[in-house]
């Protein structure tokens, strides 16, 4: 792949030096490198915000916030349109940057850029339906209804794994609703942030429009925190580990703010004895071991009727051996490198732990030799006492348990603090509606017959307990980013008050 003319055709190349300020991006602080996950090679290094910039792009979202929240809904729109037309011309090569800053396949890669693009339609038929509702007033002659007007600069804080997606799922519902945002993304993509940013930037400019886009490029979770302090900023999505949740949830509370919380899954699928066990094979391996098992929804704890354990383990093995795991770019390839070498490490203390904790390696537990963070894909058989069920290890690592009834696997299934993604395989119709109703699945996304990865952006995608409570993307999402008024309007010559009170002057 030839990086310098990629990021050339992205228009980042004169954005790269220390010394560029462009002016949709204050930098003058500490300089940040971008590696290349698959090869450890660095891939640029360019400056980062420093609190005096950040002050300069809060300052610009609050002026953007006063022009913007004055144009109506389906003309914030037409940004978001001309947003769409911008990334379809540009997938190919945006794409490509994921692949290569993230680490994703290629079809994985230009999937993220698909999903931006979905949004921006989602986004721009939304704009024409901030509706809101009209209530039957209990007095004579007055007429009780809401409104949604917007809410002003709302913080984003994204992960490294959808570099890309997630910025689109909230600034581009937050930008019909009339805010501007203010994105600090993850240290691990910053060139990724750096060229949406700036086509985002472009079109604004072209149309003449307030900058509703703002980037806050830190050199590690510092951006982050200053958002999550900052009262001028009412709202504060945040997509990462719980225990940057926690943190960041805590922050906002303590000012009475809003935030919206993506964080950690920890998710199971059920395999009953009825299924088809071959769709679930392929459902598992996707979910296992797809975007080299750093997804929200990767599966990492499969629940298998103890009377098929044996051979659906075995087909499981029978996949994985053939597996190709290596350059993300190349043709083939269906796993790519982890993000970091923290996170092979990471992975590969999970697997000792779960080994002195009584789990058996099935396959893979090893580092590929060679250079890049790659891993094996692996497989362990465990059981439910190990405390390491209970955590979130981001990696391709799965831990297998049997069940005998169903009860017993829901469960099973359930006893984790996150709550994120699920799924069942089974032919029955009295397993899959037990799993989906309210005695079943404790998750936020509960799928039949589909694995738990892979969500389309018509739904609200998010998840309970540590996992955040938070919802984005599709359905009423929009709602979050923009604030409710109750009116209600008397068109009568009296007054009289709810609940009968009476209050007359004589
Ligand atoms: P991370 O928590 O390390 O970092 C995420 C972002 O938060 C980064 O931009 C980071 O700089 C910032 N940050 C970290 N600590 C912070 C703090 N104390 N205050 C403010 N900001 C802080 O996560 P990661 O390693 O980039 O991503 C992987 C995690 O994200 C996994 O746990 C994964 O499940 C989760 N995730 C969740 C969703 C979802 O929708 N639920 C989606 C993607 C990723």
């Amino acid at each position: 792949m030839n990086i310098p003319s990629l990021l050339e055709r992205l228009g980042l190349a004169g954005t790269l030096s220390a010394a560029h300020a462009a002016d949709w991006l204050p930098t003058t602080g500490a300089p940040l490198t971008s590696f290349n996950p698959a090869s450890g090679e660095a891939l640029a290094t360019f400056a980062t915000a420093t609190r005096a910039d950040y002050e300069q792009v809060v300052a610009a979202a609050q002026e953007s916030f006063r022009a913007w929240r004055a144009v109506p809904a389906p003309a914030r729109g037409e940004l978001v349109r001309r947003i769409g037309l911008a990334l379809r011309e540009k997938k190919a090569d945006l794409g490509l940057l994921v692949t290569l800053e993230a680490g994703k396949i290629i079809s994985e890669g230009q999937g993220e850029v698909q999903e931006m693009i979905d949004m921006c339609d989602f986004a721009v038929g939304q704009s024409r339906q901030l509706y809101g509702l009209t209530i039957a007033s209990e007095r004579p002659r007055h007429r009780l209804f809401e409104q949604w007007h917007p809410l002003g600069p709302v913080g984003v804080i994204t992960a490294f794994n959808f570099p890309v997606a997630v910025w689109a799922w909230n600034a581009l519902l937050a930008a019909v609703c009339g805010d501007p945002t203010i994105w600090k993304p993850s240290e691990h993509t910053p060139l990724c942030a750096l060229a949406v940013s700036k086509l985002a930037a472009d079109v604004c400019r072209e149309m003449q429009l307030p900058p509703v886009f703002q980037l806050c490029l830190t050199a590690d979770q510092s951006g982050g925190e200053w958002l999550a302090a900052d009262e001028r900023v009412p709202l504060v999505s945040a997509t990462g580990s719980c225990r940057m949740g926690r943190s960041v949830g805590q922050q906002v509370a303590a000012r009475l703010g809003r935030s919206l919380l993506e964080l950690g899954g920890n998710n199971g699928v059920i395999v009953t004895e009825s299924a088809d066990l071959e769709l679930a094979a392929q459902a598992v391996v996707f979910a296992a071991v797809g975007t080299a098992g750093q997804r929200c929804t990767t599966l990492r704890r499969l629940i298998v009727q103890d009377s098929i354990a044996e051979t659906f383990v075995g087909r499981l093995v029978q996949a994985y051996h053939s597996l190709q795991v290596g350059n993300p770019w190349e043709e083939g390839v269906l796993v790519g490198p982890l993000i970091s070498e923290i996170a092979v490490e990471q992975m590969l203390a999970a697997v000792q732990q779960a080994k002195q904790e009584g789990a058996r390696l099935v396959t893979g537990g090893k580092r590929i030799a060679r250079a890049g963070n790659f891993v094996e894909p692996t497989i362990m058989r465990a059981h439910s006492g190990m405390s390491m069920l209970r955590q979130e290890t981001f990696a391709p690592l799965l831990y297998v348990l049997t069940y005998n009834t169903l009860d017993e696997a829901i469960a099973l299934h359930n006893d984790v603090p996150q709550g994120l993604s699920s799924a069942i395989f089974t032919d029955s119709v009295r397993e899959s509606e037990r799993f989906l109703s309210p005695v079943g699945s404790d998750c936020g996304l509960a799928n039949v017959n589909i694995g738990t990865s892979g969500a389309e952006i018509g739904g609200a995608f998010g998840g309970e307990m540590e996992t955040g409570g938070g919802r984005e993307s599709g359905s009423d999402a929009w709602k979050a980013y923009m604030r409710r008024q109750t009116c209600t309007i008397n068109d009568g010559d009296a007054l009289p008050l709810a609940q009968g009170v009476k209050f007359e002057l004589e």
